[in-house]
Formats: structure tokens, sequence, C-alpha cells
């Protein structure tokens, strides 16, 4: 069954990364579910080389994969947060935007981000599918629509007088199974002056650091600048403006404006299209060897568990998340290995993660069954959860990441 490119529609041959069957990244087990069944999808990505769009394999059955609410709030996290606040900041001034302007979010979540144009006065209006984060945002005074987001949604609304002048997504492009049609939708609804930024995990760093704990099914696309120029190219769209940032081990926060507006491109632009070919992201040759590599990460981390384990050491995880989950199940460790993963999350705590069946405790626990070495799975947050628990590691407990190698922090990288 050979699959269509999701942007170009051109035939998909070449594989990028294969990782087994996987459950649903998020698909968090209570302790009766532990009696049942369990659902297993492939998790494979192909790289399109017309386009280089890199995109999951489709697989049957993908509709149940959205079955279960699942919540994840973005307000957990005060380093994002942060990044929050000074985006909304810094773009509020580069756009001169006012009470006359209007905001749109799409995947605005909890409100994690809108709240800020709100206490500034500047009009908004956040799209989320989710009922209970678009709830958590609506008691912050922020309107919102829930939806899932796309062409139709982005008509309507403009027929409604909401068109506008900043459209914002963050980790939503990245997200979407119909990235055309979403595309689509964000040129139907900005006006003829207005801008729109994304930011996604950038697939440059993603193999450059060996990033495939990143990859989940419902992660549909993995992108390079180069790539999404040609997406908005096809949907009328041109990108003027492109920065990098250090968010999820390397972001693109990518400035995009309707063709005919009158936004001056940077010279930031030609500067990551040069890069991205100097390192053949253009052609096919870039994409082979990443699952050898994928590999050797796995062995070096199960090496380190079974070493650990023979010295009578004891381990603990840190960060019950989709990077995780991706990571434990690649490698099958199961709770032999790893006893437990601590998460500040309430809606996690006394659930099993997906597929390694490992508890999930609160961080509490840690103060009673001080381990040897702590394994922080998001080690895109490492620094933070490493001040949090700054009185384990004086008590000589070691915190340990192993992408893109292994890393006991404290000690020179
Ligand atoms: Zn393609």
């Amino acid at each position: 069954m050979t699959q269509a490119c999701r942007h170009c529609g051109n035939a998909l041959t070449r594989q990028f990364l294969d990782l087994g069957f996987a459950p649903p990244s998020n698909a968090y087990l209570a302790a009766e579910d532990l009696f049942a069944p369990e659902l297993t999808y492939p998790l494979r990505l192909m790289v399109c080389e017309t386009c280089f769009l890199v995109q999951t394999q489709d697989y049957a059955d993908a509709g149940s994969l959205f079955d279960k609410d699942y919540a994840y709030f973005s307000s957990t996290s005060k380093s994002w947060l942060a990044h929050a606040a000074a985006y909304a900041d810094m773009i509020s001034q580069r756009l001169n935007l006012t009470g006359a302007s209007h905001v749109v979010e799409v995947a605005s979540n909890d409100g994690y981000l809108l709240k800020n144009f709100v206490e500034a006065g500047i009009p908004c209006l956040g799209i989320e599918p989710t009922a209970s984060t678009a709830g958590a945002a609506r008691t912050l005074g922020i309107p919102v629509e829930q939806a899932f987001f796309g062409q139709r949604l982005a008509d309507s609304l403009s027929a409604a007088g909401k068109s506008a002048d900043l459209i914002v997504g963050n980790n939503v492009y990245a997200h979407v199974p119909d990235i055309n049609d979403f595309t689509n939708g964000l040129a139907g609804l900005l006006k003829p002056e207005g801008v729109i930024t994304l930011e996604f995990p950038h697939l440059m760093r993603l193999v450059e650091f060996c990033q495939f704990d990143t990859v989940y099914h419902e992660h549909f696309s993995y992108l390079s600048f180069g790539t999404v120029v040609r997406l908005f190219d096809a949907a009328g769209l041109r990108i003027f403006d492109v920065e990098e940032l250090a968010t999820h081990g390397g972001s693109l926060r990518i400035y995009g404006c309707l063709k005919a507006s009158g936004h001056e491109e940077t010279p930031a632009v030609i500067g990551l299209l040069t890069e991205e070919k100097r390192r053949g992201m253009e052609t096919a040759a870039y994409y082979a060897g990443f699952q050898r590599r994928a590999e050797e990460v796995k062995n070096r981390f199960l090496a380190f568990l079974l070493n650990a384990r023979r010295d009578g050491k004891t381990i603990a995880g840190y960060g019950a998340a989709a990077k995780g989950n991706t990571l434990l199940n690649f490698s099958g460790v199961q709770p032999d290995l790893l006893p437990f993963v601590c998460d500040a999350a309430l809606s996690k705590q006394g659930k099993f993660l997906p597929g390694s069946h490992i508890p999930v405790l609160p961080p509490e626990t840690l103060k009673d069954h001080r381990p040897d070495y702590l394994i922080i799975l998001p080690w895109n947050i490492a620094d933070e959860i490493g001040r949090q628990n700054a009185e384990l590691a004086e008590k000589g407990t070691q915190f340990v990441t192993f992408i893109p190698e292994t890393r006991v922090l404290g000690d020179p990288a």
C-alpha cells in the first residue's frame, strides 16, 4: 500500500524512521485498564522525495487514536508560560497591535498565551477543539471557538467579520493531519496586511540531535524550513521572517503573510534556506542513517539501565510526557528496569504509562524513595526539572538524560 504525500501527492517510498509499534503516546492507563488488551499502532515516518515533508505513515483505524479527551494543560509548564508572555510583548510591539486589532490563536489550549493579549486590551479569539482546556480559557475571559481549524472554519469566521491582524499557532502545525487544509485556512482568515506566526520543532535539529523521541502518532509532520516555504507558497502565502528558538530542542518561529502584502523579507529567510541546503536537506541522502542513530541511543539507554541494576543502584524517572513514552516503548523498558516515573500533573498521577505500564507517582515520592539516578525524560526542560529538584541532587541523586548522548547533569557536556 503506497501512501501519497500529504502535501504534494507524490508516492511515498522512502522510510525515514521505524519505531515499531506503540500505543497513542497520551493514552495513560487506569489501574483497571491493566486487565484489558491495549491497542498499538505502527509508528513509522516516511519522507517525500519531491517536497521533503517528513510524515507519519498512515495506518488502519486511525480515528480511534483520538477517541479520548487528552487534556494537556499548557499552563503547567512555567518556562512555557514565560515564553508565551515574552512573545506576546514582542509581537504586540512589532505589529503595533492595539484595541482595534484582532488576534486569533489556533490551538489556544487553556489560554496560556491569549491571556497576555486580554491583559493588554487587545481583542482576541481562541480556537480549541478540546472542551476542558477551552473551558479553562473562557474562565480567563478569553472568547473561544470550540472547533478544529481548517479552511471551512476560517471562511466562516472571515464571513462573520473575524479576520485576523495576527494568527498565532504554537506547536499545532506539526500536529494537524491535513496540513494543506490548515495552511489554506491561515490564508483565508488573514486580513490583507495580517501576519501569521507559527512555532514548530525544526527537523534540522531533530536530525542533528537525534531527537527521535519527539516522534509520536499525533505528531503528523516533521518540518524543514524549505518544506514550510513550499507549503505556504501553495496556499498563496509567503514567509518574510524566521527565528530559531531553543524551545523543544530547537524550534522555528516563522512569520508569514499573503503574497501581495507589503511585509519586507528579512535576510534570515534566505540565510536559513541556504543553511538547510548546505546540510543536504533537499537531498534524499540526508534522511538515510537516522534509524541507525536512533537505535544507538536506545542501546545506550538500555545498557545504562542494565548496568545500574547490576550495580544495585536505584532508578526513577521524571516527566510522564509523550517524549518519554516514545523512548520507553521503542526501548521495550518495563517497571523491572524503571519502577516508577514522577510527574507534577495531578491528571496523570495514579495512572500508568501507555505500553510500558510504568506507574506515575507524585514528585513527593522522591523524598521517601530517593533514587541514585533520576532519569529526566523530557530533556528539553531538564534544567527546569533539575532546579525544582535541587534538594535531591544535594543528597546525592544524579540526574541523567539520554538524547542525543548520555549526560549526567552537572557533569561537563
Ligand atoms: Zn511531497
